[in-house]
């Protein structure tokens, strides 16, 4: 059965935005995953992490899987890496992050995988792109508009760039 999911893509090294772009285009091209929609791109101050880190491009895309949640982070991992994504410093630097960030209604918390991602509900840089992609949206049951007005990190959007075209 299919189910709509929501991941959020980051990327602060190297041709961000190319990088955001392939990473959809390789979501788009797995034959269990269909892109329904892609926000706009939110220019972030890195959060937490080493100092002077470039801005980070976020935005969410929205999709249609049958793939398993476990499934789905496995793929989304395989992505991560393909694009040489190094975990060496927590929260540093990264070629490309993907985090999925709801799961149709599935609430699950294990050791590798906890839907809804736990600090979605905090991160303007996550709700803000959501929002604008679907400004109906809601996380568990509260409108994604009232969560992205309360984030505290709001002031570090910087700048909001257009939806990039992929998988059209
Ligand atoms: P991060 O460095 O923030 O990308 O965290 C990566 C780790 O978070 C991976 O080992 C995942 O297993 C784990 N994780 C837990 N919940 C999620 C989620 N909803 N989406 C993506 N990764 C998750």
């Amino acid at each position: 059965m299919s189910v709509t999911a929501i991941l959020a893509l980051g990327s602060n090294m190297g041709d961000r935005e190319e990088t955001l772009i392939r990473g959809i285009a390789d979501l788009c091209s797995h034959p269990q995953i269909s892109v329904q929609n892609i926000s706009p791109v939110a220019v972030t101050a890195a959060v937490g992490g080493p100092e002077g880190q470039p801005d980070f491009l976020n935005l969410v895309i929205q999709i249609e899987t049958d793939l398993r949640p476990f499934e789905l982070l496995e793929y989304t991992q395989s992505v991560e890496s393909k694009h040489h994504r190094t975990r060496e410093v927590h929260w540093g630097p990264r070629t490309l992050d993907i985090d999925i960030i709801e799961y149709g209604n599935m609430q699950m918390s294990q050791t590798d995988l906890t839907i809804p991602h736990p600090r979605a509900a905090e991160r303007a840089f996550v709700l803000e792109p959501w929002v604008r992609m679907d400004p109906s949206a809601e996380l568990q049951g509260v409108p994604v508009a009232e969560l992205a007005k309360k984030a505290e990190d709001r002031d570090g959007i910087r700048e909001i760039r257009e939806a990039p075209v992929v998988c059209a």
